[in-house]
């Protein structure tokens, strides 16, 4: 293959994937659908939080009197509800109000002494003990108006949804999820619920990386399989860049006689790397078809996975500049030997176990490329680097699935 980049390292890899970005929309969502999605711009609060001194605490609001000896009776001169509107009556020395959580301080208080700490007989309360200062939350201790609380990039996890509408917003500016197109190709490939012939096997790839597209916060658009031809993979592919921001396909990136998304992208598409040094996973491709961004992903159900994990999913995340799905990269020792290659890096699949002596890695599967419940049963994959030991006993990383 000419001079374009061929077997590279994972990192020289993602680094020309990123030259050629998918590029997401803006959109301005109403708070109640953007959980789960990527912030397109910085977010300062409209108010600050909380907007005004309020109690924390069920109780009694009053004055706080550090000559004062307790048990110590005041009269009760009214009632704080949470909206405060009620009432808002100056308290002086001597008095109390009864008071609710959130509701706003009545003047004149500046400490709370909770409900459970008082005696009420008629129209006075005891207090048993000090009121407590601390019991009173201040106006914008949390937040002031104009503080930028979430920034572009950040997901919108449930406690960050609650956090935009506690900051004013009624709408937010997220990034579109992205449409990927998912072609699978092979002349073997049949659907689930189908009768198979002798050579045939069911098609699983399209599957499954819909599922991880699904996992990265976009929309799969699933194709039908694609037999091995020419005209038409790229009736398909043609399909897919006119409807789809990114495709994948599946199979067809080898070296074999029938391979032909790698011999329709050097024909008439762009390869801007071909082949990569990681075990299983080795023939991915990028380029682009037309004007968009495709990864020619390996037939084996098992590399085609791991290559979404190593490849794709990197590449979503910095077209999107966050940092979701986030990858757990943790150290675990093997308890199974794992043998490493020269120049790969190699992706085994493990189970883990939690011990007192940190983490186990078992590896009890078979681990062909195209055994998929070696992949189904396990809970991470190794990250072991080219000439790295893999003797029972060395402590790796592993990358959590
Ligand atoms: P290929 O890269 O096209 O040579 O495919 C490699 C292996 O993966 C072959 O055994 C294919 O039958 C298998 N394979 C290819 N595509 C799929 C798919 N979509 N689902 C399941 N297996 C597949
Ligand atoms: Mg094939």
């Amino acid at each position: 293959m000419d001079d374009r980049p061929y077997f590279i390292s994972v990192e020289e890899a993602q680094a020309i994937c990123n030259a050629t970005p998918v590029k997401p929309r803006v959109e301005h969502l109403p708070l109640d659908r953007c959980s789960g999605r990527v912030l397109a711009e910085d977010l300062s609060s409209q108010v600050d939080d909380p907007p005004f001194d309020n109690s924390s605490m069920d109780g009694f609001a009053c004055k706080f009197d550090a000559e004062a000896t307790y048990p110590l009776t005041l009269n009760i001169v009214g009632l704080q509800a949470a909206t405060g509107q009620n009432e808002d009556r100056h308290v002086s020395e001597g008095e109390a109000v009864r008071i609710m959580t959130g509701a706003p301080m009545p003047p004149g208080a500046d400490a709370i002494l909770p409900i459970e700490k008082c005696e009420i007989q008629g129209d006075l309360v005891c207090l048993l003990e000090a009121p407590k200062p601390h019991f009173v939350r201040k106006k914008g201790e949390n937040l002031s108006q104009g503080d930028v609380a979430l920034t572009k990039g950040q997901h919108l996890t449930p406690s960050r949804v609650g956090l935009c509408a506690t900051m004013g917003h009624a709408f937010v500016p997220v990034y579109t999820q992205l449409n990927i197109g998912i072609i699978s190709t092979g002349d073997e490939l049949k659907s689930p619920g189908e009768t198979l012939q002798h050579g045939e096997i069911y098609e699983s790839n399209s599957f499954g990386l819909a599922g991880l597209v699904e996992w990265a916060g976009h929309v799969p658009v699933r194709f039908s399989a694609v037999a091995d031809s020419m005209e038409a993979l790229r009736e398909a592919l043609d399909k897919a860049a006119d409807t789809c921001d990114l495709i994948l396909t599946s199979g067809g990136v080898s070296m074999g006689e029938f391979d032909y998304v790698r011999r329709l992208m050097e024909e008439e598409g762009d390869i801007h790397f071909w082949r990569m040094k990681i075990r299983p996973g080795s023939p991915p491709l990028f380029g682009r078809w037309k004007t968009t961004p495709l990864f020619g992903l390996p037939g084996n159900p098992v590399s085609s996975h791991v290559v979404f994990r190593m490849l794709v999913a990197p590449y979503l995340r910095h077209s999107l500049g966050t940092d979701v799905p986030k990858e757990w990269k943790i150290r675990a020792k093997l308890c199974d030997p794992v043998k490493s290659t020269k120049d790969c890096v190699t992706l085994r699949r493990v189970t883990l176990f939690s011990t007192d002596d940190g983490m186990m890695a078992y590896q009890p599967r078979h681990q062909g490329s195209g055994n998929l419940e070696s992949l189904a049963s396990a809970d991470a994959l190794t990250l072991l680097q080219p000439g790295q030991s893999g003797e029972v006993g060395s402590w790796i990383d592993v990358l959590v699935l």
